[in-house]
């Protein structure tokens, strides 16, 4: 009798938890899969650059990213290709030909907006033709002293897929692929020289956003590291970058790499907001970052388009 009792009480708990635990599971494909989050369940994706054309990249960095099969995009002023302590042809060819990427960082290091028209169109088109010449697939602009006018962007926007603006290391700055466009898109990366502790920070939010963050340094002092007063070398970061990787919670890309793996996202998962020239040229501190888009204005955002 004792024991008929408690089965029966016990029925109405045992269907709940199997609804539960068929609930859950549904939840969790559901998840997995993505829908919920308009695809945001996908690693996060790493841009490294380098900008100036300094051959210790070449010497220091290329090895250590290669081993652990990191690509990463050298942005070169095409005049000073072959200069002492530059990047000569072949080590760019041999780059290239190992999944980097080479983009252009104008003919000369000069503030664009300083510029008449010719001359803007000097250093971004034909510094673009010269690197194509060479046998380089151009793709890619990142701006000198990361200056730029409405008109600077334009000439660039017409010639290049994507360009790049830089910002300092302690500001965050992550992209969801809903705000990706090719026209006057320009993505900005945070400086690499800082703490590594800002450094793990960064990539362990883009982890967590599932968004593409952008580093990027100019040289390599010995020892590895990107500035000699840091106490952390690049082989350290590469180490965390490939740990994340292996890991399956970050993939690493060329900048014009990443910027076609988000394209191809958007287009794969629906309609997504633009951001218009003029407010692009407005925006201070960081219009892209996961805070403007969770804020979108009128103002801001020109609509829905495909
Ligand atoms: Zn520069």
């Amino acid at each position: 009798m004792d024991s008929i009792e408690p089965r029966k009480k016990n029925k109405p708990l045992a269907v709940f938890l199997t609804l539960l635990v068929i609930l859950s599971s549904s939840i969790l494909v559901y998840e997995s899969v993505g829908y919920s989050t308009g695809g945001r369940n996908r690693p996060a994706v790493i841009s490294i650059s380098s900008d100036d054309g300094f051959a210790s990249v070449y010497r220091i960095a290329f090895p250590i990213f290669k081993e652990r099969g990191i690509p990463a995009t050298v942005f070169v002023i095409a005049t000073e290709i072959g200069f002492p302590g530059h990047f000569n042809l072949s080590q760019l060819t041999e780059m290239q030909d190992n999944g980097w990427e080479i983009g252009s960082h104008a003919m000369h290091h000069v503030k664009l907006t300083t510029l008449n028209e010719t001359a803007l169109s000097n250093e971004v088109v034909e510094s673009k033709q010269l690197l194509m010449s060479h046998g380089f697939n151009v793709s890619s602009f990142a701006y000198p002293f990361s200056d730029i006018n409405e008109n600077v962007v334009k000439v660039v926007s017409n010639n290049y897929v994507v360009a790049r603006l830089t910002a300092g290391p302690d500001d965050y700055i992550g992209y969801y692929p809903e705000i990706v466009k090719k026209e006057e898109f320009v993505v900005k990366a945070m400086s690499a020289v800082t703490d590594f502790q800002t450094i793990r920070r960064n990539i362990d939010t883009a982890i967590e956003r599932h968004e593409w963050i952008n580093f990027y340094f100019h040289g390599v002092e010995k020892d590895a590291k990107i500035d000699e007063n840091l106490p952390w070398t690049l082989t350290d970061m590469a180490d965390y970058i490939k740990e994340k990787v292996d890991m399956g919670l970050l993939r690493t890309m060329t900048f014009i790499g990443a910027f076609e793996y988000f394209k191809n996202l958007v287009h794969f998962y629906g309609p997504f907001q633009t951001l218009n020239n003029i407010n692009l040229l407005e925006s201070v501190a960081n219009p892209y970052s996961r805070e403007a888009e969770f804020l979108p204005s009128p103002n801001r955002f020109s609509g829905v388009t495909s």
